[in-house]
């Protein structure tokens, strides 16, 4: 598959598009904002395209037929920015992959964002609304997708080990960004994982373990 990663100069987005560079038998595509974040990919003989997901990014689409899409705001925005970025932009992204006839989507969401309590943190609700309406909405697409929803992202090194239990008031958790990579790379061919939205957080079992199991 040729994979264009959504947010490819983000924290996971690089280590996604390297995973898939050196660790798996696709192509991946960097889609990033600025001129200046080619060239640590292009270095490498990984492609890269300039799009926002604020304007027309559909050139982008041409030549692949997969996607990952990591991006979002980032804390440091508002929830206009959210709604923006983190739901209508992921809208686009899905509507482009429908229209270019993709086989695989993989998205990345977040720790229960379809869990909607009333008492939810106010600086929290317009993420987790944002996230959750992006995630239905690939949900009602006849897409081959993959929603991870991982807990708290934090930067240690890979454990190696995850969980992709159920949500429960109970089960909160933390993540290493390196997991969530591995975990989406591997996902990439695994064809129970299609149509599956994953809580993902560390945990007992080996990547590959893990994904077999769903
Ligand atoms: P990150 O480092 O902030 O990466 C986000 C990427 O999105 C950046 O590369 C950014 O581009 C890109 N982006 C922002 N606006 C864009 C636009 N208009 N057009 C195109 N790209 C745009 O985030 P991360 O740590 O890798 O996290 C990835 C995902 O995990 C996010 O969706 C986040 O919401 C989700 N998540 C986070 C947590 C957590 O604990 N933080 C937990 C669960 C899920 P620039 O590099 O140009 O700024």
């Amino acid at each position: 598959m040729n994979i264009l990663v959504i947010g490819a100069n983000g924290k996971i987005g690089q280590k996604i598009v390297n995973k898939i560079h050196s660790n798996s038998p696709h192509d991946a595509i960097a889609m990033v904002r600025e001129e200046s974040q080619r060239d640590q990919f292009e270095k490498k003989g990984i492609k890269t395209v300039i799009g926002d997901l604020e304007k027309d990014f559909s050139h982008a689409y041409e030549g692949n037929n997969a996607i990952v899409f990591t991006a979002g705001s980032g804390g440091h925005t508002g929830d206009d920015k959210t709604k923006t970025i983190d739901q209508q932009g992921a809208i686009k992204a899905i509507d482009l992959a429908v229209q270019h006839k993709y086989i695989r989507f993989m998205m990345v969401s977040a720790f229960g964002a379809d869990f909607q309590p009333p008492e939810w943190p106010k600086n929290m609700a317009a993420y987790y609304n944002a996230k959750s309406a992006a995630d239905d909405y690939l949900q009602q697409t006849g897409l081959n997708y993959t929603i991870f929803k991982p807990g708290m992202l934090t930067d240690e090194e890979a454990k190696g080990k995850v969980d992709f239990g159920e949500r429960t008031d109970e089960r909160t958790g933390s993540i290493p960004r390196w997991d969530v990579a591995d975990v989406i790379v591997k996902s990439l061919d695994a064809e129970n994982t299609y149509k599956k939205s994953l809580e993902l957080l560390s945990g007992p079992y080996q990547v590959d373990e893990a994904i077999e199991k769903v």
